[in-house]
């Protein structure tokens, strides 16, 4: 495995006081890691140097034609003093997969993780303790290359930087209010839904924005082609328990595989309870409204861990879940995986990297 050279810092920044108000992406810790991508000579040069900001040429092609994937991901600081990954395997495999499509050359999947792994170790001391709260970590990866032409690239940048962030629910598991999305769409089946690129959510402002403007936290998004079949919500996987069924959408191409939607699936599954991964219809949502059958309707992501749905508003209806509560299971799922991401409980399914 390549070295990673690493050229400290002479100007250490001081660090936010405050970890109740970190925020999340507000901060950026002393260190980063670089790689470069030429064609001809592969991925070289992995290194990790000060924080700083990076030369581009104007013509870089990442600024032109989009070609760029990134990853999201946590070190978490442990009630036992340990510092914590989260299956990052899986992070660097959906790195890879976001890679192919893009048109960008794979990386060494246990190199990239090695290399998160001395990053964050470099900039331990930046790890916030606090209850909650954790280090955020992006690896990205962009097209460099000078030429305003349309191509894959050959010359790219991988990129890993790091963030404090402040506890997601200073207050506890907050219900939010979604708008279920009737005019646009993320993406479809054949394009890059399943791959975290920065396409995809420049694709997906508008919505965001309008939504918020009715007051609405974020968007449920229906499949591109028959507006009928839920995807995803805002930039979560997302779930619903129908009777005794807990239902979330298929991966079938536009749908982004979430590692805590995945994680979310193996606990249901080891709870003994009936968990399926098929196409549910929105009509399917509001049908159940109707007979008294939806108990409750959550979000997964690596930020918010679990995000409960208090309400849908459909064309001109508002459907209330749960009373606007948090649902058993959806609290359930968030204190099994908070537990152990902060080392509270036995990782009986070997998820965890302990690495500081
Ligand atoms: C990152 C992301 C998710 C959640 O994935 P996790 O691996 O659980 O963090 C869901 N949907 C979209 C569109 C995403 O970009």
């Amino acid at each position: 495995m390549a070295e990673i050279k690493i050229t400290r810092t002479q100007t250490p920044k001081t660090k936010p006081h405050d970890q109740n108000k970190l925020g999340f992406g507000v901060y950026y810790t002393d260190h980063m890691f670089l790689m470069n991508y030429d064609a001809g000579q592969g991925w070289h040069d992995a290194r990790i140097v000060p924080y700083a900001p990076i030369a581009l040429e104007p013509s870089a092609m990442c600024l032109h034609y989009g070609q760029e994937v990134f990853e999201g991901m946590k070190a978490y600081y442990g009630v036992d003093g340990k510092v914590r990954l989260f299956r990052p395997e899986e992070n660097m495999a959906r790195l890879n997969l976001s890679n192919q499509r893009l048109c960008i050359p794979q990386i060494d999947e246990d190199f990239a993780v090695q290399a998160v792994k001395e990053l964050v170790n470099a900039d331990k001391d930046w790890i916030p303790t606090q209850d909650g709260t954790s280090l955020y970590i992006r690896p990205f990866i962009f097209a460099t290359e000078p030429h305003v032409g349309v191509h894959p690239a050959r010359q790219l940048l991988f990129c890993v930087i790091l963030s404090p962030v402040g506890a997601y629910y200073p207050e506890g598991l907050n219900p939010v209010k979604i708008y279920v999305e009737n005019s646009y769409v993320r993406a479809v089946k054949g394009g890059m839904g399943f791959t975290k690129t920065g396409g995809n959510y420049a694709a997906s402002l508008k919505a965001q924005e309008e939504a918020q403007a009715l007051g609405y936290t974020q968007v449920l998004w229906l499949d591109g082609v028959e507006r009928k079949y839920i995807e995803e919500v805002g930039t979560m996987n997302v779930f619903f328990q129908i009777g005794d069924e807990v239902i979330t959408p298929a991966l079938q191409g536009s749908i982004l595989g979430g590692i805590t939607r995945k994680s979310c699936v193996a606990l249901l599954q080891s709870w003994g309870l009936h968990v399926t991964e098929r196409p549910i219809s929105i009509d399917e949502v509001l049908d159940a409204h109707k007979a008294g059958t939806l108990k409750e309707a959550f979000g997964s992501g690596t930020a918010a861990v679990i995000s409960p749905i208090g309400a849908l508003r459909c064309n001109s209806k508002t459907l209330v879940i749960n009373n606007g509560n948090i649902g058993a299971l959806s609290q359930r799922l968030y204190d099994a995986l908070t537990d152990i991401q902060w080392g509270k409980a036995e990782d009986t399914f070997g998820w965890t990297r302990v690495i500081v």
